[in-house]
């Protein structure tokens, strides 16, 4: 695949009426891809399981981890004992990204070949989540895993929310990053006989596997887990 985007890159006006929350956060290559708007940035975000951290500690690093989103803020959690929650923590400059891939675009030519997708990208510094708003958020996370879990599940005991470091961070400085359609070949390739077009992709679902022996009822997100 072309380690470059297609040639709409130099175009530097994104087409979205919401502007960039800041300079860092701009889209500047194929910048009619961008979207500042909380409405699609939520929309990715919530289709996310997870979101890959990188920060400098000293050494730049880049950790995926669970996320979930409340209001305008995204949520990560870890042990105490984590590097990236102690060092995040501290309030130290972070960038998360949240990636979906939705197809492969299949070019005439190797160099136009692209991906469909939607990302989101934040910039900015996490916060301690305090101790008395730990329940609820973490709740959040629950309800994302699957509506109702956080009424069924054991809720977490005085000594697993103290070994449980919650942070959050503000979805103000965020970009997101959408690709659709096929490919965008150059005129001259238009008559080759190469197939070309995009094969989709989506996150597969598949039937549920219970813990041996479990004799309880069958939640309606289970039951409906691989029909999603
Ligand atoms: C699945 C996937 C595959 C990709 N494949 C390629 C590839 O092969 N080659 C390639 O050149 N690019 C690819 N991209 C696009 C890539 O993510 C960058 O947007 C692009 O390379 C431009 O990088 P840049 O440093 O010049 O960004 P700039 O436009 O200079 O970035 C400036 C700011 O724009 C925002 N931003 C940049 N990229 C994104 C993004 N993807 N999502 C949300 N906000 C963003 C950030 O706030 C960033 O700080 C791919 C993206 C995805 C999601």
């Amino acid at each position: 695949m072309s380690t470059q985007e297609e040639d709409t890159s130099t175009v530097d006006t994104a087409f979205t009426d919401t502007p960039p929350p800041s300079e860092r956060a701009r889209v500047r290559r194929a910048a009619e891809r961008a979207h500042y708007d909380g409405a699609t940035i939520h929309t990715i975000v919530d289709d996310a399981w997870l979101c890959h951290v990188a920060f400098a500690c000293p050494d730049v690093v880049c950790i995926p981890t669970a996320c979930w989103r409340i209001g305008d803020k995204l949520y990560i959690h870890g042990s105490n004992g984590s590097r990236m929650m102690k060092h995040l923590t501290s309030g130290a400059p972070a960038c998360v990204a949240i990636t979906h891939l939705d197809g492969l675009v299949m070019a005439r030519s190797a160099f136009s070949h692209s991906m469909n997708y939607r990302s989101v990208l934040i910039h900015g510094r996490f916060e301690v989540v305090r101790d008395a708003d730990k329940p609820a958020v973490l709740d959040a996370l629950m309800e994302h895993i699957a509506p109702g879990r956080a009424r069924e599940a054991r809720p977490p005991d005085d000594s697993e929310l103290k070994a449980t470091t919650v942070l959050g961070i503000d979805l103000t400085e965020a970009a997101a990053k959408v690709r659709n359609g096929g490919p965008r070949d150059k005129e001259e390739d238009m008559a080759l006989p190469v197939w070309a077009g995009v094969l989709p992709l989506r996150e597969a679902h598949l039937p549920p596997q219970p813990e041996p022996g479990f004799g309880g009822a069958t939640p309606a997100y289970v039951s409906a887990w691989d029909q999603r």
